[in-house]
């Protein structure tokens, strides 16, 4: 819930776009002085000074100066670093630029000392982060190497490299061919079993393993495959098999470049799994699927919610009306573009209750946040489902966007 709600936080911010160079991205790693930060300011503040255009120059300086106001409410430099953004963004076509500034503390310990004026904000380390959680493991080999390496997010360790200990074929025919052959075959089983025997040691302890990938050129992975030589745990997680053209490091190379393709499939797969477990749910009539937002609500409230699906692309919102007069509230949800004119409808309305003209509506929140906090307090599991999928597009346009696989029947 807290990776998706940064994330969401970090997708807005993403899309936001300046006027011009004018946005300022500042990423201050642990252990920095604010003192060494705010001089760093100060001198881009100075440079800013030579910037041609009036507009452009007026408003890099004003983000400068609403950085440096944020950064001096710290005392030091937070245990993760601190991040900030903040720029002039147009609200409402050109000319109705204002500023928007942001303090985000990063969910892990930041490394990057990054100062930038751009069109849009930088959050791609904040990105990546999210995605570090997740290991995959590669395995690259042919007849003459293996290579074994971890992919953490985007960071890549080569772990071992091994060579096989296999000779080239035997030209020559004959008796002593023969007998060469069953030598090499000897070899190719010992190396086979020196392969799997290390993917253990290397892989079979990393958490968070999402995925085992075997690549390589020919036809020897898939001999390897086929044989019995992966411990059964790693076998039920390779993902995929691929050809590469190179062994080595330049292998690994070509499976990372393929890497967030396949990564994407598998939280595909993943996604859809969990749609189709839903859809069971109420084809069977098991009484252990619900879906709609009230029924949600109230198998949330019951302690009955497993999992909870939530469409990514639901855009609505929980808004909270307010009398200021008589204390009454009231919760309504409505689509995220309807907002604004609620709120505008409602000076001069009566409350309900108590007939004063006293109502507000500026307690906004996003319902999939709202409901994803709810069930992580039920000990539920919250699933973000994303549109790209069959089973996603279903989960959105049939159900609502909003589905429980549930613990008991109601
Ligand atoms: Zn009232």
């Amino acid at each position: 819930m807290e990776r998706f709600r940064l994330k969401k936080a970090l997708d807005m911010l993403a899309r936001k776009e300046g006027r011009g160079t004018e946005l300022v991205s500042l990423y201050v790693p642990p252990g920095k002085q604010i003192s060494e930060v705010l001089n760093t300011l100060r001198q881009e503040y100075g440079t800013a000074a030579n910037i041609k255009s009036d507009t452009t120059r007026s408003n890099v300086q004003d983000a400068i100066t609403k950085t440096q106001q944020r950064l001096k409410l710290f005392k030091a430099v937070p245990r993760k670093g601190l991040v900030i953004f903040s720029g002039s963004i147009p609200q409402n076509g050109p000319g109705s630029e204002r500023n928007e500034t942001y303090v985000l503390t990063p969910p892990e310990p930041i490394t990057i000392n990054l100062y930038r004026c751009d069109s849009r904000f930088h959050t791609e380390h904040l990105q990546d982060m999210l995605k570090e959680k997740e290991n995959y493991g590669i395995l690259l080999m042919d007849a003459s190497e293996a290579t074994f390496a971890i992919l953490h997010g985007r960071r890549l360790d080569i772990t071992k490299e091994i060579t096989s200990g296999i000779p080239g074929k035997m030209r020559a025919g004959g008796q002593s061919a023969r007998r060469f052959e069953r030598q090499r075959d000897a070899k190719v089983l010992e190396y086979f079993n020196r392969v799997g025997q290390h993917a253990t040691d290397i892989f079979l302890g990393v958490e968070n393993m999402k995925g085992i990938i075997i690549a390589g050129p020919g036809p020897t992975k898939y001999d390897f495959q086929k044989g019995d030589y992966l411990h059964y745990q790693l076998r039920d997680r390779v993902i995929t098999t691929i050809d590469t053209a190179y062994v080595g490091n330049q292998g690994v190379k070509e499976v990372v470049d393929k890497a967030p393709e396949i990564m994407r499939k598998v939280r595909y797969i993943e996604e859809a799994k969990l749609v189709q477990d839903f859809l069971y749910q109420i084809g069977h009539d098991t009484g252990l699927g619900t879906y709609g937002e009230e029924e949600i609500r109230r198998a949330l409230k019951m302690g009955a919610v497993r999992i909870l699906l939530l469409s990514e692309a639901l855009d609505i919102v929980r808004v909270t009306v307010k009398c200021s007069s008589c204390g009454r509230i009231e919760k309504e949800t409505m689509k995220n573009k309807e907002v604004e004119r609620f709120q505008q409808s409602l000076p001069g309305q009566p409350c309900p209750e108590c007939k004063s003209p006293s109502l507000n509506a500026d307690d906004v929140e996003d319902v999939v946040e709202e409901l994803g906090e709810a069930a992580t307090e039920a000990n539920a599991d919250v699933e973000i489902i994303s549109s790209d999928t069959e089973e996603g597009q279903m989960l959105k346009n049939s159900f609502g966007g909003i589905a429980a696989i549930l613990r008991f029947k109601l």
